[in-house]
């Protein structure tokens, strides 16, 4: 469920029309339900009550530091996966013990910056990292907390790009290697064993394969204390889907969720942790747009957008499907228009949607996507030097923009030209 719905016939987030933003902020933008961030968030901990826990929001999917400090104000922890990341967790007020570090590629300087100004574990990747980790502790004259995360070679079946725990992928260290790995780890100075972590990918929308995984993960936390580690946390990652269609079949829901972790997890005694991203931040946002014109081709009519592929990658990177509602409503009686939904820049890769049944539109409309809360506005760029799009968050009746629209002056003046061209 999100509060993203129709007043009177016009789309509201919250009790805010999203008609009355694009008139106050201009086209396009995002805009953010607080009301829905703390719905997903707390059906996680509800999920998770009768065991210890923590979710660790996934900073990857929605890093703007307003809706990072609602998160955090909830209690929420924090996963990055960079130095960047890191700072922006700071920025939001979350305190250092709750912030865990993920990545395959964590370089000496960010590991010095989270063992500077604290960091509640660091979840390595490989033995080069555990090495290099160990070397940057000693140093600082610090003990940094890990976890490994083990790839226990599971067919999440997701999108290819997202898929994380098969052993093919880039991810982790074979489950079957943890034995040798935990003891190298164990052998070196200042590293503090507290865990295991796994994240078998995202937008999963089965349970089957976190079942698969954890109990492996079950199953090699008895090994592991059998040879003396001391393992109190449990690092299960994120993943879960959301329902990104309407009319399509929905997803397991966190209660569920957290009944097969309790099922096969549960008697180890350990802390839970999660690190959700898209189940929170995805169904909390939605992209508005304004239709530039509508192109009559010779098979097919074009909607043409202000939003393009630099606004909202998903479609054109995943082949992703978001729904499109016009943000004011049709009248019942309306017979749906079939329209290929595309952007400005110069790429055929730059379509929304084909032959999507929308009511019939017209320049100056406004049209939003729904469910673009997560991996919308973190990876945006400017291509075609169209500048990132504002951010929104409304509460109640309130909004506020909590990224602004950059000028052009900003953006040309991070160029410069060499004094010697
Ligand atoms: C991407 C990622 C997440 C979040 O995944 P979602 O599908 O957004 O829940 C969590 N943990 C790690 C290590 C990730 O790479």
């Amino acid at each position: 469920m999100d509060h993203f719905l129709y007043r009177n016939g016009s789309l509201h987030a919250e009790d805010v029309a999203l008609s009355e933003i694009a008139a106050a902020v201009g086209t396009p933008f995002y805009c953010y339900s607080a009301a829905t961030l703390t719905r997903h968030y707390q059906l996680f901990t509800e999920a998770l009550s009768p065991m210890p826990h923590l979710v660790c929001f996934a900073i990857k999917s929605l890093s703007n530091i307003a809706v990072l400090k609602l998160l955090g104000d909830l209690g929420a922890g924090m996963d990055v996966v960079s130095g960047g990341e890191y700072r922006r967790a700071l920025a939001a007020g979350v305190s250092p013990d709750k912030i865990v570090f993920s990545g395959v590629g964590k370089t000496a300087e960010e590991m010095q910056l989270a063992l500077t100004h604290g960091i509640r574990q660091f979840n390595v990747e490989s033995e080069p990292e555990l090495r290099a980790l160990s070397a940057v502790a000693v140093a600082l004259g610090k003990i940094a907390p890990i976890t490994i995360r083990v790839n226990p070679d599971v067919d999440a079946k997701t999108h290819e790009k997202i898929a994380t725990g098969k052993k093919e992928n880039k991810f982790g260290i074979p489950i079957n290697r943890a034995v040798e790995v935990y003891a190298e780890a164990a052998a070196l100075p200042n590293l503090q064993i507290v865990g295991i972590d796994v994240h078998i990918g995202s937008q999963l929308t089965e349970l089957e394969p976190f079942e698969q995984a954890y109990k492996k993960v079950a199953e090699l936390t008895e090994t592991l204390r059998a040879q003396g580690h001391s393992i109190t946390r449990l690092d299960l990652g994120g993943g879960l889907g959301i329902p990104y269609e309407r009319s399509n079949s929905a997803p397991p829901l966190p209660r569920e969720y957290g009944a097969l972790i309790q099922r096969t997890l549960g008697h180890l005694g350990c802390e839970i942790e999660i690190e959700p991203g898209r189940l929170i931040s995805g169904n909390s946002g939605v992209l508005v747009s304004k239709v530039i014109y509508v192109k009559n081709g010779e098979d097919r009519d074009f909607l043409i957008l202000d939003a393009a592929m630099n606004d909202l990658v998903r479609p054109s990177m995943y082949g992703a499907h978001h729904d499109i509602l016009p943000v004011i409503e049709a009248e019942a009686a309306t017979e749906a228009q079939s329209y290929d939904v595309v952007g400005p820049v110069c790429e055929t890769g730059d379509t929304f949607a084909k032959a999507r049944p929308l009511p019939p539109l017209q320049a100056d409309d406004l049209v939003a996507f729904r469910s673009a809360g997560a991996y919308g506005a973190v990876m945006a760029s400017e291509y075609n030097t169209r500048p990132l799009i504002p951010e929104v968050l409304v509460r109640g009746d309130q909004f506020a923009v909590i990224r602004a629209r950059p000028s052009y002056e900003e953006i040309l003046n991070r160029d410069s030209i060499p004094t010697w061209l």
